[in-house]
């Protein structure tokens, strides 16, 4: 049996329906450098996604490498439960550094989902201790996603993706999206005076001693298709928290180091989280990680003499991995040494730039990019704004047919995200977009 045999036969793949998986070939992905991936055959291919938008520096990055080589020769993993490592400790002083004013304390984790998990944890015992139990209504946004453990997707609001959970999970205050393409309170981003921003603010004053806190993704609501908000919309939420003394907890996960263009997406609108979350390019995209941080308030919140059983009850076995610090601190290094963000910016115009060419196409609705993070969504009809049918799989098209033109890429839904890592050369980019913007037209125009 060959390894696509063997794949076959015993891995079941995240987010991906087997049937078509099994009748299809897969791709076996056996190297990578920079930001090409090489598959078992030696063929290559850019990675778009960054390996599902976590790889910052590209692969084989020596800086990284060289980290987790030296960490290998003293320990890979001790536990962080009641003792200390040395890389988690350099760690949590750098990301106490570089995160938005007020977050001092770092909460390790593994997965963007956990470490969401542990913020609506946190929070919901912080206002246990605070006295004030009665708060235990979370508010997110529609269209947001936090992740697939079960608190995570209570907070959660694609309907896709959660609505089978739907009996399993806790009732959230859920806020309109702030989607002006698809607006869904019907208005017009010209004249509407950010309503999906008042209606927050309403929902949050209409619950003000419940809640518990606003979570969301800043800027870019990035699962449901790189959905970004409006100017202002970001630090209006952290007012309205501000003005109903509850909390503004922020995911980062997707949108943390450097791939809004800054190195997380708060300093766009200089707000500064109670809580923040996050993970994905912690590590540069090399091993799991993710974090959760708070504010010395939410930490003092839970001390307390033993007796009083205030600890916080939450923990993984590889929480605060020495393996995967020194990684995240390697990739840190890189940040500081190669000007990373300084760089970015030529790209993060180009990229716009030849975006401006998608919009001319007949079945590009929308085109939609904050820093390094771009969709573009198809449609059925311009005028109409009609999304195509789930069936036609058209965003699984155009991704199939980049690649056979060497460009890996995965859609959501009837969007084409362009996600490659912060690495990437101009002419790899150029590559990219020539690569898309040609399937696009031959999948839509071959409808
Ligand atoms: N939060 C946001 C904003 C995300 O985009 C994601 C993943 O895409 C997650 C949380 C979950 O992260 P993970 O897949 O590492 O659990």
């Amino acid at each position: 049996m060959n390894r696509q045999e063997r794949d076959k036969k015993h891995v079941w793949h995240p987010f991906t329906q087997m049937k078509d998986y099994l009748a299809g070939d897969p791709l076996v992905i056996a190297e990578g450098e920079g930001a090409i991936l090489r598959d078992i055959d030696g063929n290559e291919y850019i990675d778009g996604v960054s390996s599902l938008w976590c790889n910052v520096h590209g692969h084989r990055k020596k800086e990284i490498d060289g980290a987790v080589i030296e960490q290998l020769g003293k320990v890979a993993h001790s536990t962080l439960l009641g003792l200390a490592n040395v890389p988690s400790i350099e760690l949590a002083e750098k990301l106490v550094e570089i995160t938005p004013e007020g977050l001092s304390k770092v909460f390790y984790s593994d997965a963007g989902a956990t470490a969401m998990e542990i913020a609506l944890k946190m929070a919901f015992q912080y206002w246990r201790h605070k006295g004030q139990p009665q708060r235990t209504r979370f508010v997110s946004l529609t269209n947001a996603y936090h992740g697939d453990t079960i608190g995570a997707v209570s907070l959660g609001g694609i309907d896709l993706f959660h609505e089978t959970f739907r009996p399993l999970l806790f009732d959230v205050l859920h806020a309109p999206s702030p989607f002006c393409y698809r607006c869904e309170l019907r208005l017009d981003p010209k004249t509407c005076g950010m309503a999906c921003a008042k209606k927050l603010r309403e929902i949050v004053e209409q619950h003000r001693d419940e809640v518990v806190g606003v979570f969301l993704e800043p800027l870019v609501q990035g699962a449901a298709g790189i959905i970004v908000a409006p100017e202002g919309y970001l630090k209006e939420a952290e007012c309205i928290c501000r003005d109903n003394d509850t909390l503004l907890v922020c995911d980062e996960v997707a949108t943390g180091f450097g791939r809004t263009g800054k190195m997380f997406a708060c300093f766009h609108e200089q707000v500064k989280p109670d809580i923040l979350a996050c993970g994905k390019g912690i590590t540069g995209g090399y091993l799991p990680l993710a974090a959760t941080l708070a504010t010395d308030e939410i930490y003092d919140a839970f001390l307390g003499d033993y007796s009083e059983r205030k600890t916080f009850f939450h923990g993984h076995t590889y929480t605060g991995n020495a393996l995967a610090c020194a990684a995240a601190l390697g990739s840190l290094r890189v940040f500081e040494k190669e000007r990373v963000l300084d760089a970015l910016q030529p790209k993060i115009a180009l990229l716009e730039r030849r975006l401006k060419e998608f919009s001319d196409l007949e079945h590009v609705g929308d085109v939609r990019q904050r820093g390094f993070m771009a969709g573009v969504e198809l449609v059925h009809d311009r005028e109409t704004k009609t999304p195509y049918d789930w069936d036609e799989k058209i965003g699984i098209q155009v991704v199939l047919a980049a690649r056979r033109c060497g460009l890996i890429l995965r859609p959501l839904g009837n969007v084409i995200v362009l996600m490659p890592p912060l690495c990437v050369t101009e002419e790899q980019l150029n590559r990219m977009l020539d690569v898309i913007h040609e399937c696009i037209t031959t999948v839509t125009e071959g409808e």
